[in-house]
């Protein structure tokens, strides 16, 4: 008999903290007693371990644009496997990933490669500190920028989801350097510049927010946040991990035509893969080591294979039409979920809240009914479609999901709410 859920579920706890590899895998915020375990996926569809298949709109939390198994992505891949998995040394494929990047966002002359987002913005962080000789951050509430020691205060995605305010572990010095304010206030960060802007090193802020749920920056937050950097000499960094190549080719930088200093790139710059970047002026970077003294390294680094699923999709979204398509069948759902919450929406990246809204930061996301979106979650999990599990997080709308799988969408939320 074939290996099932629970099988792999009491195995999994045995040997892996909570059964999963990241906690919001753990699907316990939207009252599931186990995760499910998936075993393949293709376009628009994801087939668990029990053989049940469901439209998935969380597409491994961002990066498959093109959907699951993408033919192109796949044919990349496997030409760059048959020349070996990993060199530890330049290849022609990283020369072209960046190029890719340096081409598409407006911000960024030099790009360095990394595994994770998590260390792209570690790095972002550090890079900030040492251009500017300071140690101050301010960062915004419900934001997420990886588990990074001093990003982790008051950070959205699992945090939220998990109801994890600090974390144990982050030593109270580093803490003590990150200033935590409220997402689109403008007048808090005006205080807070005025404070500690001598000893600011940046402010770091994911231009559209999706770790709370989606929450757009409101008009002028973004342009305000890029007057107070010069101001008072602090580095502006964009985490558009999520934003990079989804809200538009360049960006959210480009969707809102605000310029940071340093940009955060992952998701999808990596195809699927494990890869993610960080980017921006060349002088800036050039501190980098070894050009400069910055020291930031990684053994897969601009890994063969994920530079290959990372050019073959950015190569693709050249073309216009994708970003056209994305705001169509964005607009389509939107249009179907509206009726049934506070649906929020920046291009191809969604929240439906459960709640009347709007939500503009945080505090606003944590008054959404949680349960129902529980709830919610299982009734339309038993119709075939799977949502994200916890209301603190996007719906990732890609070029594989069709007028089929959005209207079956529409139609199981539809038939929670009673429509
Ligand atoms: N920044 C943002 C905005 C993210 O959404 C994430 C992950 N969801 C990260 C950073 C961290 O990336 P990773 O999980 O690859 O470490």
């Amino acid at each position: 008999m074939a290996v099932t859920r629970s099988d792999l579920y009491q195995r999994a706890r045995r040997l892996i903290p909570g059964g999963v590899n990241s906690p919001v895998r753990a699907m316990r915020a939207v009252g599931l007693d186990e995760p499910l375990f998936m075993r393949s996926g293709a376009g628009a569809l994801i087939e668990d371990v029990n053989g049940n298949r469901y439209v998935d709109w969380v597409l491994s939390w961002g990066p498959l644009l093109f959907g699951h198994a993408d033919a192109a992505t796949l044919a990349a891949v496997e030409e760059a496997l048959r020349r070996g998995t990993t060199f530890g040394a330049p290849t022609e494929g990283e020369v072209e990933l960046a190029q890719e990047i340096v081409d598409a966002v407006p911000s960024i002359e030099m790009v360095r490669m990394t595994s994770s987002g998590t260390e792209a913005a570690m790095s972002a962080v550090r890079l900030a500190r040492a251009a500017t000789g300071r140690d101050r951050l301010i960062k915004f509430a419900g934001n997420y920028h990886g588990h990074v020691d001093a990003l982790l205060a008051s950070a959205g995605s699992g945090l939220m989801t998990l109801g994890i305010p600090s974390t144990p572990g982050v030593p109270r010095g580093v803490a003590g350097e990150t200033i935590v304010l409220p997402y689109n206030d403008v007048d808090a960060v005006a205080a807070a510049v005025a404070r500690y802007g001598e000893g600011l090193a940046a402010i770091i802020v994911e231009p559209v927010a999706g770790n709370m749920g989606v929450v757009p920056p409101e008009p002028g937050f973004l342009e305000a946040l890029r007057t107070l950097c010069d101001a008072c000499g602090a580095l502006l960094v964009f985490d558009e991990v999520i934003t990079g190549f989804r809200v538009a080719r360049g960006g959210a930088q480009e969707r809102f035509g605000v310029r940071p200093d340093i940009t955060v790139l992952g998701k999808i710059v990596g195809g699927g893969l494990p890869a993610a970047a960080f980017g921006g002026r060349a002088e800036l970077m050039e501190r980098l080591a070894p050009v400069g003294d910055v020291y930031q390294a990684g053994t897969l680094s601009g890994n063969p294979l994920a530079v290959a699923a990372g050019t073959s999709v950015l190569r693709r979204l050249r073309d216009p039409a994708v970003y056209e398509a994305l705001e169509a069948r964005g607009a389509r759902l939107e249009a179907g979920l509206a009726p049934f919450g506070c649906v929020q929406r920046v291009g191809a990246m969604m929240t439906l809240f459960c709640q009347d809204g709007p939500v503009r930061d945080d505090a606003d996301a944590a008054r959404s009914d949680t349960e129902r979106y529980g709830a919610l979650f299982r009734h339309v999990l038993a119709r075939g479609v799977y949502l994200a599990p916890s209301q603190f997080e996007c719906m990732f709308v890609s070029l594989a999901h069709g007028d089929e799988e959005i209207d079956r969408t529409i139609e199981a939320v539809g038939g929670f709410f009673g429509h």
